[in-house]
């Protein structure tokens, strides 16, 4: 017997159908790249977003085109995010922190049809766009005021032209809710980014489970900031559950310092943010050195990096602010666990309860976890037994875009992580299988990083490690075993790099060894330099120039 209800497919253009129906007043505010504040309403947004639907349709986008982005939080990216995906088109959020190479890479892969950016990376689109093999039309972020008067990218379009070439009669399609929406690519693994193509149902899914009052606890009352970017995994959902609960929307922009951070959430009211902890250093030591205070800020979303204990008792003792860790991934489209209390445990003493927000929290409802040993097997829930962590539910990814074999384990995701889950179903990550470093919420590739070591002629062996930084979580540290007889500096290993990478992938020193640890068969044994030289920058000062601040 079929049940006899309403079957309405789970489309993105509904999250932006009922801001703007229910709370279509609501203010949506942007610092722009231009250095001002910008107003709209969820009502003005949602016409703005039916005219670019038709703009972009008219550029030749259709049901699956690739409609890539490279855009700091801001209301011309949301727009972007409701016209393309609500259209039946695929968003594509490129990161403008990666190499000019790998950018170019990412965009063939995707096939993107349609790149639009920021004045800010306008330089950035200039060096790659004869490159890019398919994308037929660049369009900057911008009114006609701003476009350049000379630009090295032929036929560029301005975003408010287009907009307003076309009127908002439009109405969003329907279509199976199965359907690809967007596409966000993630470096946190070995070999090329993979690109992972989240769909509509997997999206509003992910919307309604991320609102929940035991996940980022969101609703009509708030005034919500990410400081996560748009590109880094959908700003882990904000854009699409601010609208589902009809809060009010701050978008930063470029402007992720604290100074500039503390001035939004004053002016604007915030009442919950989000981001990785390199942000809420840079906030909190702006906040600290001033002797200010939070007026309206209830509660800040922490993620990406591992939240540390000192942060978490100064935002929640000085200033109080609750913090909410949160692990997930791209490949959860990301949000996994979240670490709220459980009932009985609000009666635990003050230290207990903290080592448990610490931990990276228990799975909300529609994502299920194990851990498991080298063999497979599952490890008991008991808060001491590390395993593989492992995840499925309505929003893990089932393959990579492109992919000819499927990540899955007997239909389970391997996350990379190694991790404990306790009896109250709280886990705790303790180590990293995938040989990778974050830095300030950014990967670096480690295996590109010793290839290139590896082709200096005075190299014989080297490894890529994550050592921990005070700052930014992680940098890379280089370990090099010379070869025989050959001299070469640090300095002179650190200069190679030029060019080569983005200059903040460029590891922060050079450790010289010996000899390398090899496995019997040969292999590097990474695991034993990380546990030899995991400190090694702890001693260092505290710089790595030009190392963003992300998710
Ligand atoms: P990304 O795909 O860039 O979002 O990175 C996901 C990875 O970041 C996870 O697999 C973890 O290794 C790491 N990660 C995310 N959140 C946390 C957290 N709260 N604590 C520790 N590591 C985290």
């Amino acid at each position: 017997m079929q049940g006899q209800m309403q079957a309405q497919p789970l489309l993105i253009s509904t999250l932006l159908t009922h801001a703007e129906r229910h709370h279509g007043s609501q203010e949506v505010v942007s610092r722009r790249v231009e250095g001002d504040i910008h107003r709209t309403t969820y009502a003005e947004l949602a016409s703005r977003s039916r005219q670019l639907a038709k703009a972009l349709a008219a550029l030749g986008v259709q049901t699956g085109t690739r409609v890539g982005t490279i855009a700091w939080n801001g209301y011309r990216h949301l727009e972007l995010y409701y016209a393309v995906s609500g259209s039946g088109a695929v968003l594509h959020t490129l990161n403008p922190r990666l190499h000019a190479d790998q950018v170019v890479w990412i965009a063939d892969h995707a096939q993107d049809h349609v790149l639009c950016f920021d004045k800010t990376f306008l330089p950035l689109v200039e060096a790659v766009a004869s490159r890019l093999a398919t994308v037929k039309h660049f369009v900057l972020m911008a009114d006609r005021e701003h476009m350049p008067t000379q630009t090295a990218i032929p036929n560029l379009l301005c975003y408010e032209d287009l907009v307003s070439s076309q009127n908002d009669a439009y109405t969003w399609p329907q279509f199976d809710e199965s359907s690809a929406s967007s596409l966000c690519y993630t470096s946190g693994t070995t070999g090329h980014p993979k690109g992972v193509l989240y769909s509509h149902r997997s999206t509003v899914l992910h919307t309604f489970a991320s609102a929940l009052p035991d996940a980022l606890n969101l609703s009509a009352r708030d005034v919500v900031l990410p400081v996560v970017p748009m590109f880094h995994v959908n700003a882990w959902g904000l854009p699409y559950s601010a609208c589902m609960v009809g809060a009010k929307l701050v978008l930063p922009g470029p402007g992720l310092d604290g100074a500039s951070l503390y001035e939004l959430f004053e002016a604007e009211g915030v009442t919950v943010s989000a981001g990785v902890p390199t942000v809420w250093q840079g906030l909190l030591g702006h906040v600290q050195s001033k002797g200010l205070r939070f007026s309206t800020m209830t509660r800040t979303i922490i993620g990406g990096s591992a939240c540390p204990p000192a942060m978490l008792d100064t935002f929640e003792d000085t200033y109080g602010v609750q913090v909410i860790h949160a692990w997930g991934m791209t490949e959860l489209s990301p949000i996994g666990t979240v670490g709220i209390l459980k009932g009985h445990q609000q009666a635990l003493p003050k230290a207990d309860q903290r080592a448990i927000q610490s931990k990276q929290g228990r799975g909300v409802y529609g994502i299920d976890m194990k851990i498991v040993d080298a063999e497979g097997a599952e490890l008991p829930w008991d808060g001491k037994v590390s395993g593989e962590l492992m995840v499925r539910g309505h929003w893990v990814v089932n393959q990579y875009l492109k992919g000819d074999t499927s990540p899955l384990v007997d239909g389970w995701f391997p996350t990379g992580d190694v991790a404990t889950i306790d009896a109250d179903g709280f886990m705790q990550i303790t180590d990293r299988a995938k040989d990778v470093i974050k830095s300030g919420g950014e990967w670096i590739g480690s295996i590109d990083l010793e290839n290139i070591a590896m082709a200096h002629p005075a190299v014989a062996m080297a490894a890529c490690i994550a050592a921990k930084h005070a700052k930014w979580d992680e940098r890379p540290l280089l370990v090099v075993m010379k070869k025989p007889g050959a001299e070469v500096s640090k300095e002179e290993l650190l200069a190679f790099y030029d060019g080569k990478i983005a200059k903040w992938w460029t590891p922060d020193d050079v450790v010289f060894v010996d000899s390398m640890p090899l496995g019997a068969t040969g292999k590097m044994l990474k695991h034993r330099l990380r546990d030899l030289y995991q400190d090694h920058l702890q001693a260092q000062p505290a710089c790595a120039p030009g190392t963003p601040v992300s998710a």
